[in-house]
């Protein structure tokens, strides 16, 4: 883990949050790389759910949340962790982080009884301050879905079974935030709430299972490094009926990447509940099954359901930890020598192709590099990058480091035949091309 932090501060992937104010707990920025990778795992996922398929429509909704719309959810209520305090030291620490109930910082095993400690992050709203005019900050992104369903469904017509994916951030005020960008305070999240009729649920968990499986071998991750973990009845949240993690071996151990969860019906159908309650639904046709507003009609039955909800939802900073993770190599050269690789994938790499000019103030040299440059950032595949610093061995071993897929070197030979040298970073090895083959060279590098 040492060495990837190293790595990701040294490159410029992730930064503390308010590093020279000493860094916030829990929160971290994402740097010039940091934030093309984590869009590219985004985009992938994007992709993967949106446009490859015909069921599937996106979302981007609100952060802030309405008071009602967490209390209708059951996460007021049931959204903790449990809490001890140290009496001796004041630390305060997760319960099942504490071993034989000795404090983990300064050893006293005066400890208080665990108490529950809600995650969910308020904030004023509006003017008046007061008990009564805050809102949540999303703890999940899934919530808004469910309530924002009607509004997806009317408005595309979709036919169950059919989908909403979003992405976006989401917050929970960990009690120990920890292992770099794996336990956050702020996290994004990249959700798909999938409905299905109910019946119909336990086998769309399966498919979404080797779906999700397929997707993070895609961005690299081997599948050994992946395991399933069914989880058990008495730890299941309070909406599931049965959540399959899938499991990544990050470099502190065995953990969650992300969760497929069978919600059933109970966030619609809590919603649905509650709105009549709230006497937002009509309360005069009360047996008429059509005044429940998040359910959907049986055309044949001619009868209204609150559809069932399959959910993968996985995590974007636990995602670009395990590609690091993944990617992350030193290879032997021999002599002593070695060399850092990131063997990302090259849909993942922040930067597609760097064009190096072998003497940073020729003018011509420059000229041709940055012309080079643009046509292939003119294709439309990420970022070129122009590096513009005259030392050849350390430019190659820089973009080793941060998963560069070709490193295209503009000489002086260049002027005269028009040919460059084409540098491929998993092989290392280098070879003379014309640079009217260049454009399609590039897209070959990047399949
Ligand atoms: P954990 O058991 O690790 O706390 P969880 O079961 O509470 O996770 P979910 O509510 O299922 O997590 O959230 C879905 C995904 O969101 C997780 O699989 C994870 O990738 C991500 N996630 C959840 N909490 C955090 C966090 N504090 N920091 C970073 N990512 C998170």
């Amino acid at each position: 883990m040492e060495e990837l932090v190293s790595l990701c501060k040294r490159r410029g992937f992730v930064f503390q949050s308010g590093e020279v104010y000493g860094g916030l707990q829990g929160v971290y920025d994402y740097g010039p790389l940091g934030v093309e990778l984590k869009n590219n795992l985004k985009n992938s996922w994007w992709s993967s759910m949106v446009y490859e398929r015909d069921d599937i429509e996106g979302l981007d909704a609100s952060i802030l949340s309405k008071q009602e719309l967490f209390r209708y959810s059951g996460h007021e209520e049931t959204f903790s962790d449990p809490l001890v305090d140290c009496r001796s030291c004041k630390s305060r620490w997760r319960e099942d982080l504490v071993k034989d109930g000795k404090c983990l910082s300064c050893g006293s095993t005066d400890l208080t009884e665990a108490r529950a400690f809600n995650l969910m992050f308020r904030t004023p709203m509006g003017p008046v301050e007061n008990e009564e005019s805050f809102a949540y900050l999303r703890p999940e992104t899934a919530q808004h879905i469910f309530t924002s369903f009607k509004n997806v469904q009317d408005s595309t017509s979709r036919q169950i079974p059919f989908g909403i994916a979003q992405i976006g951030k989401a917050f929970r005020n960990e009690i120990n935030p920890r292992n770099f960008i794996f336990r956050l305070r702020e996290f994004e999240q990249m959700e798909l709430e999938y409905f299905v009729r109910p019946g119909d649920d336990e086998a769309a968990l399966d498919y979404w299972r080797d779906q999700r499986l397929r997707w993070w071998e895609d961005q690299g991750i081997e599948p050994s490094s992946l395991e399933i973990y069914d989880v058990p009845e008495s730890d299941l949240a309070h909406y599931s009926k049965r959540t399959l993690d899938i499991m990544y071996r990050f470099p502190h151990g065995l953990e969650e990447l992300e969760g497929i969860a069978n919600r059933t019906d109970f966030d619609l159908g809590s919603h649905t509940k509650n709105q009549r309650g709230l006497g937002l639904v009509s309360e005069t046709k009360k047996n008429d099954e059509s005044t429940m507003r998040l359910a959907v009609q049986d055309i044949e039955a001619k009868k209204w359901y609150v559809p069932y909800v399959i959910e993968p939802s996985a995590g974007v900073d636990r995602g670009v930890l395990a590609v690091l993770n993944e990617a992350y190599t030193v290879e032997e050269l021999g002599e002593g020598k070695e060399r850092v690789v990131l063997r990302l994938k090259s849909h993942l790499s922040p930067i597609k192709a760097a064009v190096i000019p072998l003497k940073k103030n020729k003018e011509a040299l420059v000229g041709l590099a940055k012309e080079i440059k643009s046509s292939l950032q003119s294709m439309g595949k990420g970022r070129v990058f122009l590096e513009n610093t005259g030392n050849i061995g350390k430019a190659y071993r820089r973009h080793d480091e941060v998963g560069t897929p070709v490193c295209i070197t503009v000489d002086f030979g260049s002027l005269e035949n028009g040919t460059v040298t084409l540098r491929d970073r998993d092989t290392m090895e280098q070879r003379t091309v014309a640079i009217s083959d260049l454009n399609q060279l590039y897209l070959d590098s990047l399949k």
